[in-house]
């Protein structure tokens, strides 16, 4: 499920490449094309694909739910710092960190979806 456009720079979604979606709330407020997202945006997204299920609720609101057991887990990513919180807990990671931690969930997720036989969120 992603929106038709980048809020950035306007290029339409053509089903190409890795694209971010924006979730405020639950309501979708934008996607990134790769174009636009900067690194750190980059690894929250994975971050957030990786460890969380994207579902829809009636009323159409995007709701996540952690896979595996976690009972909550944000992402909020800076240019110097990428934090992740687990269940009240923060922890504070360099880019670099994430990036190593992100391959490891990317490929735990794949992993799980192959187990499943889901593939991706669109
Ligand atoms: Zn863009």
């Amino acid at each position: 499920m992603i929106a038709a456009m980048c809020s950035r720079c306007g290029r339409l979604h053509d089903g190409d490449g890795d694209w971010n979606v924006a979730i405020t709330d639950g309501e979708i407020t934008g996607s990134l094309c790769p174009a636009c997202q900067t690194p750190e945006e980059h690894i929250a997204a994975t971050i957030n694909e990786a460890t969380l299920d994207y579902a829809t609720d009636a009323n159409g609101r995007v709701v996540t739910a952690p896979k595996g057991t976690t009972s909550s887990l944000r992402v909020h990513a800076i240019p110097q710092h990428v934090h992740l919180a687990v269940d009240g807990q923060t922890l504070e990671m360099t880019p670099a960190q994430a990036r190593a931690l992100c391959r490891e969930l990317a490929r735990a997720a794949q992993v799980a979806d192959r187990l499943r036989g889901v593939h991706g969120h669109g």
